[in-house]
């Protein structure tokens, strides 16, 4: 194999897909199944607003052009791909200020974002509480299913060669002449010129176990799921708080208003950050907590009906930052984890770069911020 790929999540399915059209003989491994990792318990967004500029938002800028063109190549449905737009609010007039601020910086690195008015907030979001100081609109978020974008992903690298193992779990790594050679799995060696660490909030003890660890950790997030409803939210609609608390790395629990709506017609309404470990107890009070903020945003919700709630771990790295790129301990290993609660939005920038990592040509971006030695002290 010129590459085997540890994840069958978004990311890894992204690493297979570009590194396939770049002509590669791939392997994907996964102990469990396709997408069930925490792909399968977060949302599908692909934002830009949320994010400073900065390398991450370099990388948030790229991925949307590279999902736009998945979207054109494979058609949109089978990603479920939709571009429409995000809606930032802001409910006192301190944050609305505060906002402004943010959009503008955003605006001078390429992101067009707009200032809107209460009165216009209305027009965007009929159904949105009329409690509200202004806003921003951001016309480049868009979203995707994310366990569907990731099957089609996959299911696009297998007819170009990919095969794909789920229910193999990787157990080691076997070095050979100074680099990496094979991957122990459980279902037995598989040799590798290349190995890429795409497991997600496990990218951390894949990269222990190939002798050069990253710390990659988990942060808890809850999701409801409303009943099917006709189109009630237009936007992905989030309230100005959110970006605070993405950047926080406070270890306590904190929530922020996040609701959109999905194909099916079912209404998502997030999101929770807390840092407790894979913990998977249902936890009322973060659920509640949730469903009152909601509500405040869009009032109508208090006389929908829950289907489910579901939780999934981001993985979370210190500097809030993925780990992208090949680790100088280990030549052969190159890393695509850590991207916290972004992994959806950032994957198809990731897949790319890792692909042009492996070829041998120079990456579209910068990888210097992403690399997987920054952490000295938190791996000491
Ligand atoms: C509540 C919540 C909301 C979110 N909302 C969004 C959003 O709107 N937009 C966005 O961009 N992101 C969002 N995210 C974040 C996003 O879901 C993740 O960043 C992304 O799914 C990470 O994908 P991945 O492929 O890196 O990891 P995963 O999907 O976790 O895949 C890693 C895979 O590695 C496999 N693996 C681990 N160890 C081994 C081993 N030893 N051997 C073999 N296989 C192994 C696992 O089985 C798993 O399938 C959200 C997350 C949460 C929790």
């Amino acid at each position: 194999m010129d590459v085997v790929v540890v994840g069958a999540g978004m990311v890894g399915a992204a690493c297979a897909y570009f590194c396939a059209e770049a002509g590669l003989d791939v392997a994907v491994v996964d102990r469990g199944a396709v997408a069930g990792g925490t792909t399968s318990g977060g949302e599908g967004n692909i934002l830009v607003s949320d994010k400073e500029p900065g390398a991450e938002l370099d990388l948030a800028l790229y991925s949307v052009r590279l999902w736009t063109e998945l979207g054109e190549r494979f058609g949109a449905e089978s990603l479920e791909l939709q571009h429409k737009g995000g809606v930032v609010v802001a409910q006192t007039p301190e944050a609305a200020a505060g906002l402004a601020k943010f959009a503008a910086r955003q605006r001078e690195n390429g992101i067009g974002a707009t200032d809107v008015s209460a009165a216009e907030l209305a027009e965007l979001e009929p159904n949105l509480t009329r409690e509200v100081s202004g806003g921003a609109y951001y016309p480049q978020d868009m979203q995707v299913q994310p366990m569907l974008a990731a099957a089609e992903l996959l299911r696009q690298a297998r007819r170009r060669g990919t095969t794909v193992h789920s229910g193999t779990e990787v157990l080691g790594f076997r070095q050979s002449g100074g680099r990496i050679a094979e991957v122990e799995t459980s279902a037995g060696p598989i040799p590798a010129r290349w190995v890429i660490n795409a497991a997600g909030t496990w990218g951390g003890e894949i990269s222990a176990l190939a002798g050069a660890p990253v710390p990659v950790l988990p942060r808890r997030g809850f999701v409801l799921v409303t009943e099917p409803l006709p189109i009630v939210v237009r936007h992905k609609v989030y309230t100005a708080d959110y970006v605070a608390n993405v950047a926080s790395g406070d270890e306590g629990l904190e929530t922020s208003v996040v609701v959109e709506g999905t194909q099916a017609g079912t209404v998502l309404i997030g999101a929770s950050r807390e840092r407790v470990g894979f913990d998977r107890t249902f936890s009322l009070p973060v659920v509640r907590k949730l469903a009152a903020q909601a509500i405040g945003v869009f009032p109508f919700l208090a006389d929908v009906s829950l289907l489910r709630s579901y939780l999934g771990f981001r993985p979370y790295c210190p500097d809030h930052l993925p780990v992208i790129g090949e680790d100088p301990r280990v030549p052969g290993l190159v890393h695509a984890c850590g991207h916290e609660g972004a992994g959806i939005g950032l994957a198809a920038g990731t897949g790319k770069l890792i692909a042009q990592v492996v070829s041998g040509t120079t990456p579209d971006l910068d990888l210097g911020p992403f690399r997987p030695d920054r952490f000295a002290e938190e791996v000491a």
